[in-house]
């Protein structure tokens, strides 16, 4: 719908934001006659294109009202929520970014902004054609019970081909209807809850409140492993549908959000809308136009679902509120719980965090009364948590081509004999982490990165994790040509299944891990397996560790529980403390009674010590002094800044450069620049700065101050990165 208007002398100006990398708004004239108030979508020329923009405002006034070009067109959408807006520049602001590219995760679908395409349904008239044949009458039977379908439903409903049904169209045996093309979302029905224990209902009400109070907060739901809170949470999305607004329920990962979608749709009797990177530009349609009309009332989705337009959002949950995977790394780099904070209390609304394993970050801000805390202390019903018990490698003495104890494997086979699961768990993809000349000690490094080589024995390929490149094994040894010298070390889950195919010949096992694992109708499909019982055996890497509930899984083994403690990173043992919490939580969830082993090198480390006391509270407050002492996150700020290009020494000076033009504050420390660990990474070398400052200092404004007039040769590209969670 683009009307073609021309502009007068008396037009008023709008600045219009495009989502496009650019620094600010354009201002535009608006045609007499055209209605655009604040947030409309608007089609704007750009150099020889037609973009769609929004209405950011009123016109800045920067360029002559004479040279302005005119929009030339309004999208029949509902404009833009204002508190998404202030979302999009505040995101803008705070991560250094350039807002059209925050702009640009709200559009993710531009169809969405056409009106409802329409197809179709077709019903019998009860007129009966005067050719019968079988295949028609296979037809009209189908179509006698009064429902409009597709032509398609009713040629895969009776069998036939689309010739059949189109001649009952043509004989007025079937009438037409429109109807919109993309299925609408029924409305969820309220009061299906299960009933609520004490502690849980004292959670929900408060939450509950929370909403209907319609102002902003943030509640910590503090729970162990199978403790409720999804069923809490619920009640509080439950009672956001009743005030008539929306809700958004963030997860880590797709396997989870499939896993509360299939929940909700139990409790709810309808199905949420769906939201993640890997849906189609049709599903994309759908949810974002039904979201952004406020046709469906709740989404569940990934980290980028926080970008929606949802014009009467009333609650925000985030689950798993500590999982590393709420920050994306690529093009706009946003923390989605710290951002998702940011959207309530601009659109006055409740944000829950849901963790059995809090971050530092947010129990600091528990602490300093930023935010509320709802304990849940006991799984629900008869369920207890796992025993969590430590295997001291340091005394198996295994062999080196071995990675399961003889304390592992006796209890892996008492518990498939006893008719119950178990999981192992690995965070290594692939058959082994590294490739080792026997002759030379040559090691398999990737040409592109400065990584090693992965083997993965199903594809018979070795893979550079960083930069996706791969070859074929090679027989002879690149380095000194001796014949199949070139030998795996270490394991990973392919390496893992082929010791526990020895060990217990019998068991029917799976690997879940992500390059398996392609689709979201694979990672279904492996838990409906799991839930039916027909794997014993799970082993996966970090994508099984959470969320999941298996009620005949009664044993976790972990079979390096040191892997993460490696590497120097800041919240290293906090990380590794979380995901083996979690993975130990799947097991035990319901009657039978779980145990965890953890495999580990450092039995008396203190992550290893927290995971079998229990003491997580002790844990996590010796974790903070220490980054006090240190004035590191969560009581300092910092930022990395990672520039990369082809040129080792044109990137190394430009480093130094940035340097010695940093303003100067006493506040600020600045390190490097020094090579990233990952120095090579596709062809680019990458040299890193790390800028250290006081929780309170305006890091923005000294961002700005030292960044924008910066220019960059063009190959080479700058990353900045606030409060960073990746040191690569
Ligand atoms: P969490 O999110 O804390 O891990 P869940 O909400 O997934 O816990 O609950 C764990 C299991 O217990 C789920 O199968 C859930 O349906 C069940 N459950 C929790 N609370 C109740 C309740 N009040 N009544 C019935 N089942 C419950």
């Amino acid at each position: 719908m683009t009307e073609t208007l021309f502009p007068e002398p008396e037009s008023h100006v709008v600045s219009v934001l495009l989502p496009l990398p650019l620094p600010s708004p354009y201002d535009y004239l608006v045609p007499e006659g055209l209605e655009v108030g604040v947030g409309a979508y608007v089609e704007v020329p750009l150099g020889p294109r037609v973009v769609t923009g929004v209405v950011w405002g009123p016109g800045v006034g920067d360029v002559d009202a004479q040279k302005l070009k005119p929009v030339e067109g309004l999208k029949p959408a509902p404009p833009m929520p204002k508190d998404l807006m202030d979302f999009v520049d505040w995101v803008a602001d705070y991560t250094y970014t350039q807002p059209g590219s925050v702009l640009a995760l709200t559009m993710r679908s531009r169809a969405a902004l056409e009106p409802p395409q329409m197809t179709l349904y077709y019903r019998a008239t009860g007129e009966v054609p005067e050719r019968m044949t079988a295949a028609r009458a296979r037809v009209l039977e189908v179509a006698a019970d009064g429902m409009a379908r597709s032509p398609r439903m009713l040629c895969e409903e009776a069998g036939v081909s689309s010739g059949v049904v189109k001649g009952l169209i043509e004989a007025g045996a079937l009438q037409g209807e429109e109807r919109p093309l993309d299925a609408p979302y029924p409305p969820p029905q309220m009061g299906q809850g299960p009933k609520l224990s004490k502690a849980q209902q004292a959670a929900a009400d408060v939450l509950c409140e929370r909403v209907r109070d319609k102002a902003f907060s943030v509640t910590l739901l503090d729970g162990v492993t199978g403790s409720g809170k999804t069923e809490v949470y619920l009640e509080a999305v439950e009672a956001a549908l009743q005030e008539g607004r929306q809700a958004l329920v963030l997860l880590p990962e797709i396997a989870l959000t499939l896993q509360l979608f299939e929940r909700f749709e139990r409790r709810f009797g309808s199905r949420p809308a769906v939201w993640h990177s890997g849906l189609s530009q049709k599903e994309r349609r759908r949810v974002f136009a039904a979201v952004h009309r406020g046709e469906a009332r709740v989404v569940i989705g990934a980290r980028s679902a926080l970008f929606l337009p949802m014009p009467e959002l009333g609650l925000l949950v985030i689950d798993e509120e500590h999982d590393a995977s709420f920050k994306q790394e690529d093009g706009v780099v946003y923390h989605a719980r710290d951002m998702g904070a940011v959207r309530g209390s601009l659109g006055s609304f409740p944000v829950v965090l849901a963790s059995a394993t809090p971050s530092l970050e947010t129990l600091m801000n528990v602490e300093a009364g930023k935010y509320d805390r709802l304990v849940l202390k006991a799984r629900h019903g008869a369920a207890r948590l796992p025993e969590i018990d430590c295997v001291d490698m340091r005394q198996e003495k295994l062999p080196a081509d071995r990675f399961i104890s003889n304390r592992l494997a006796a209890a892996l086979e008492e518990t498939l004999a006893q008719g119950e699961q178990a999981m192992l768990f690995l965070n290594r993809r692939g058959y082994a982490p590294l490739t080792l000349c026997r002759t030379c000690g040559h090691r398999m490094m990737s040409p592109d990165s400065s990584s090693w080589l992965v083997e993965h024995r199903f594809l018979n390929r070795l893979v550079c994790h960083h930069s996706g490149f791969s070859m074929e094994k090679p027989k002879f040894c690149p380095n000194c040509g001796a014949e199949d010298s070139l030998h795996a070390c270490g394991p990973g889950v392919e390496r893992l299944s082929e010791e526990v195919a020895t060990l217990l010949p019998e068991a029917r096992t799976a690997i879940m891990s992500s390059d398996l694992i392609h689709n979201p109708e694979d990672v279904e499909a492996l838990i409906a397996a799991m839930e039916a019982g027909e794997i014993d055996l799970l082993i996966g890497t970090q994508m099984m560790a959470k969320g999941h509930h298996f009620p005949q899984l009664t044993l976790v083994g972990v079979v390096d529980a040191d892997l993460g403690l490696k590497g120097g990173d800041l919240r290293a043992a906090e990380r590794t403390y979380q995901m083996l919490h979690q993975v130990a939580g799947r097991a035990g969830r319901e009657e039978k009674p779980g145990r965890v082993l953890i495999q580990t090198y450092m039995p008396e480390h203190d992550v290893m010590q927290a995971l079998t006391s229990g003491g997580r509270d002790a844990f996590l407050s010796q974790e903070a002094s220490a980054r006090e002492m240190l004035n590191m996150p969560p009581f300092g700020r910092l930022v990395g800044l990672v520039l990369s290009g082809p040129e080792l020494g044109v990137v190394e000076k430009l480093g130094r450069d940035l340097v010695a033009r940093a303003p100067r504050a006493d506040a600020v420390r600045l390190m490097g620049p020094a090579p990233a660990p990952i120095a090579l990474l596709r062809g680019r070398h990458r040299v890193r700065l790390l800028l250290k400052a006081p929780t309170r200092f305006p890091i923005q404004s000294y961002l700005h101050q030292w960044l924008d007039a910066v220019k960059l040769p063009p190959q080479v590209r700058l990353r900045v990165d606030v409060d960073p969670y990746r040191f690569l």
